[in-house]
């Protein structure tokens, strides 16, 4: 099996990527960060999500595992001391894999140009470089609101907990092949409305946002952002392809929830 490990880049991470590359090379697994079977990130959840982007031309082909160096992540659930194990886990056991659904977003521009595709782990959002938002909320091909405010996040279930969460979206189980449009501080006023509440939309239901005018826009794709000049739409989907996490013991996903949030508010 081949393998490739990312480092958050500080000296604890990288302390533990050497050890797990040596470690896991003494069990006969083959070093190779172009084409690997298994990702490992040491870091936190910011380090998978940037691994995510580095392999993302090969979903298929590549599972990952993620070991945090911080505090307990989503996608980086393994503790540090789980490191040993973890490789000996990686060296005999032939894995599980649990597939979570990612966001594609596609932006078309005004002059017909080549249409830009990305794909997000945790979220999208769309902000104006300059003032507020101002854009229609295409729904399944209907019409179903103008939004004015500072901006909109589409996020992934196992985004939800992430930017969305900050805005009051709802934590949705990764299970849940669907993406989230969270609003970022509506206009709402006897001339302005918008629903108000965040919308969870099934796979194949297409979420267009179309700018009310010509302006340049600002887009993040999960850590990156992007600035595109004269948008005509953005389409929001729930992507094809999937992540592919490593599994090696049961975590829950809802324990994860109430281990990073709510656990020591009740142990205290
Ligand atoms: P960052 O600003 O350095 O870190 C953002 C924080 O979000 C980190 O604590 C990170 O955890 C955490 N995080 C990332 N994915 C998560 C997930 N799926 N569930 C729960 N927490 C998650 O930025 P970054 O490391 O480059 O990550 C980019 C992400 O930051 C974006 O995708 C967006 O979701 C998030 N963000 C959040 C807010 C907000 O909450 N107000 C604002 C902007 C961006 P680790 O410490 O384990 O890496």
């Amino acid at each position: 099996m081949k393998f490739a490990i990312r480092s958050r880049g500080d000296q604890s991470s990288n302390g533990l990527k050497m050890k797990m590359k040596n470690y896991l090379q003494e069990f006969d697994l083959i070093w190779d960060e172009e084409e690997p079977d298994i990702v490992i990130t040491v870091g936190g959840d910011g380090t998978l999500l940037y691994a995510f982007h580095r392999y993302k031309h090969r979903l298929d082909k590549t599972a990952f595992v993620g070991i945090h160096t911080g505090h307990l992540g989503f996608y980086a659930d393994w503790l540090p001391e789980e490191a040993e194990k973890l490789v000996i886990e990686l060296a005999k056991t032939p894995y599980q894999i649990a597939e979570y659904p990612l966001l594609e977003t596609i932006i078309r521009h005004i002059d017909g140009g080549k249409e830009v595709v990305y794909l997000a782990l945790n979220e999208s959002t769309v902000k104006t470089v300059d003032g507020s938002l101002v854009i229609d909320v295409e729904i399944k091909g209907e019409r179903f609101e103008t939004f004015r405010g500072d901006g909109l996040c589409i996020s992934t279930p196992s985004g939800s907990t992430a930017y969305n969460k900050a805005l009051g979206g709802a934590i949705i189980h990764p299970s849940l092949e669907s993406i989230q449009i969270a609003e970022m501080a509506s206009i709402n006023n006897r001339v302005f409305r918008t629903i108000g509440s965040p919308l969870i939309l099934p796979k194949h239901h297409t979420c267009m946002l179309k700018p009310k005018e010509a302006t340049d826009l600002k887009i993040t794709i999960d850590h990156k952002t992007i600035v595109h000049k004269d948008v005509k739409s953005i389409q929001c989907r729930v992507a094809n392809e999937k992540i592919r996490f490593a599994r090696f013991r049961p975590f829950p996903f809802w324990k994860r929830v109430r281990d990073s949030f709510v656990a020591e508010t009740w142990e205290s």
